[in-house]
C-alpha cells in the first residue's frame, strides 16, 4: 500500500518553501497542498509596496518553475481544509474530499484583523492580506482618491506610503500617542513620523475611531474624538488574527495569545502534526512566553525547519529575527525582538536618514534597527547570535570601522569563555 504521505494545509510561503525542503532533504513521497486561494504560493511583501505602484505587477511566486516541477507538489487549490482527524490522520476539505497523512503540517497563515463598522464587503473597504486584496486596492488607487488608513503600524505606513507615490490624499489615523512605538526607539519612530508627514500624509495620533458609515454620495464618513473625517476609500491595517481554528479544533495545544502552539522543531502537540509560518506560537530565546512572529523570514526559517523535523533530518540552528519594511524610498530592517526596559545607543544621524540603533540589556545586544543600513546591521548581526555584552562605546564613533568592530568583540568575548 502506498504511504498518504504529506499533508500540508495552506499554500502561501511556509508551505511551499517546506515542501521544496522536503524534497531537498530527498523525501520521496506524495506531497499535497491545500490552498484556500486559486493562487500558486506567491510571496505577499510586495502586496503593500510595489503591486500597488508598479506599472506591470510583479513576478510573485515563491518557488521558480523550475523548482515548483522539480518538487512535485500536487497542489489542491480552492480548496479548504474544514477538518483535522487526529486520531484518524485525515484532513476533510469543505466540498467533502477526505486526504489522509502520514504527517501534516499547518501553514495556514492569519486573517486581517477587521473592524465591525467596516466590513471587508463594504465596497469602499479594503483590507490587504492576499493578492486580490492588493489588485482591489490598486484599482482604487488609480483615481487618486483620499484614503483614510487606519492603523499607524508597519502595514498601515507602507501603504501609505505606496498610496501617496500612487496621488492619493492620504490620512492615517492610529490609537497609540505615537507610530510604533513597542518596536522601534522613539528616534526611529519619530522620523518615521516626519518623514510621511512630509510626503505630504496627515497624521492623526492618539485617535479613537467610533464609527465608519457609508455615505449616498458613496464616500464614507468616519467619526472620530477628534472630529469627522470624510473619504472616498477606508483601508484597515490593524492587525493580523492567526489561522489557528482548525488545530484548535481538533484539540491542538493553542499559545495563550492565539498561534498554535508549536516547539522548537515546529512539532504542535500532536507528534504527526508539525506547523510553520504565521499560524504559530513558539517559545523563543530570552522570551518569557511563546511569541507570534508575522514576517517572511519566520515562514521560511520555520518551513525548513519543520521539514527537516519531519524527516529526522539535522535541523538547521536558530535564527535571531529578522524583518524588514520599505517605507517609501527608505529600507528599515530590524533584528532581534524589542523589550520595554532596552536601552538604546545609536551610530549615525537620522537627519541624514541613515542610522543603526543597538537595543541593550547591560550591553548585551538584544535588537538592532537600521534605517538605510542594512549592510551594517549584517555586520553586527554575529553579535546577536551570542547574547553576550559588547564594548558599546566605540560602536558609537563613526571613526571605527563597524566590521573590525563586531570581529573584536567577537575576539573578546572568545578570550573570556
Ligand atoms: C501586504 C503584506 C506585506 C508584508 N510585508 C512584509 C515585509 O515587508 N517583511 C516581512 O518580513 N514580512 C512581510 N509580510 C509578512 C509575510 O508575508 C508573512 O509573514 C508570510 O507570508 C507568512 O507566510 P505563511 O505561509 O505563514 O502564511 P500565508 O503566506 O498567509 O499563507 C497561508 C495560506 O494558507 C491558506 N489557508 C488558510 N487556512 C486554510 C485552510 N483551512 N485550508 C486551506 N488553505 C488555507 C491561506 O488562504 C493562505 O493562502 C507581509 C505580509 C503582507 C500581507
Amino acid at each position: 500500500m502506498t504511504s498518504p504521505g504529506v499533508v500540508i494545509v495552506g499554500a502561501g510561503q511556509s508551505a511551499a518553501v517546506a515542501a521544496h525542503s522536503l524534497r531537498e532533504h530527498g523525501y520521496r513521497g506524495r506531497i499535497t497542498m491545500l490552498g484556500r486561494e486559486r493562487h500558486k504560493p506567491y510571496e505577499r511583501p510586495p502586496l503593500s509596496k510595489a503591486v500597488l505602484v508598479a506599472t506591470e505587477e510583479p513576478r510573485l511566486e515563491v518557488l521558480t518553475e523550475e523548482s515548483w516541477t522539480r518538487s512535485d507538489i500536487v497542489l489542491l487549490s480552492g480548496s479548504d481544509a474544514v477538518a483535522l482527524d487526529l486520531a484518524q490522520q485525515h484532513v476533510r476539505l469543505a466540498d467533502g474530499q477526505v486526504l489522509e497523512y502520514e504527517m501534516c503540517l499547518i501553514a495556514t497563515g492569519g486573517e486581517a484583523n477587521t473592524l465591525a463598522s467596516a466590513p471587508p464587503a463594504n465596497p469602499r473597504v479594503h483590507y490587504l492580506r492576499t493578492l486580490d486584496d492588493a489588485r482591489r486596492l490598486r484599482a482604487a488607487l488609480q483615481v487618486k482618491p483620499q484614503v483614510a488608513i487606519l492603523g499607524g503600524g508597519f502595514l498601515g505606513l507602507e501603504i501609505a506610503n505606496s498610496a501617496l507615490s500612487a496621488g492619493a490624499a492620504v490620512t492615517v489615523l492610529e490609537r497609540a500617542a505615537t507610530l510604533l512605538d513597542r518596536f522601534l526607539p522613539p528616534e526611529a519612530s519619530a522620523w518615521l513620523e516626519s518623514g510621511l508627514r512630509d510626503a505630504g500624509a496627515q497624521i492623526l495620533l492618539g485617535v479613537s475611531l467610533s464609527d465608519v458609515h457609508s455615505l449616498p454620495s458613496g464616500r464614507m464618513r468616519l467619526i472620530t474624538d477628534v472630529g469627522d473625517l470624510e473619504v472616498d476609500e477606508v483601508i484597515v491595517a490593524i492587525g493580523l488574527l492567526p489561522n489557528d481554528a482548525l488545530a484548535r479544533d481538533a484539540g491542538l495545544e493553542i499559545a495563550a495569545g492565539g498561534g498554535i502552539l508549536v516547539d522548537a522543531t515546529c512539532r504542535t502537540s500532536n507528534e504527526h502534526v508539525f506547523a510553520c509560518g504565521d499560524c504559530t506560537s513558539q517559545q523563543r530565546p530570552g522570551q518569557i512566553a511563546p511569541t507570534r512572529l508575522e514576517s517572511w523570514q519566520n515562514a521560511n526559517e520555520q518551513a525548513r525547519t519543520a521539514a527537516a523535523a519531519m524527516l529526522g533530518a539535522p535541523l538547521p540552528g536558530p535564527a535571531v529575527p529578522w524583518f524588514w519594511t520599505d517605507q517609501g524610498k527608505h529600507n528599515i530592517q530590524v533584528l532581534g525582538l524589542p523589550a520595554p526596559d532596552l536601552e538604546y545607543v545609536r551610530r549615525g544621524d537620522p537627519a541624514e536618514d541613515k542610522v543603526l540603533w543597538i537595543g541593550h540589556r547591560g550591553s548585551v545586544p538584544l535588537h538592532g534597527v537600521a534605517i538605510n543600513a542594512g549592510s551594517d546591521l549584517r555586520a553586527i548581526r554575529p553579535l546577536f547570535n551570542r547574547r553576550q555584552p559588547v564594548q558599546l562605546e566605540d560602536f558609537q564613533l563613526d571613526t571605527i570601522n563597524l566590521r573590525a568592530w563586531a570581529k573584536q568583540m567577537q575576539a573578546d568575548a572568545d578570550a573570556t569563555v
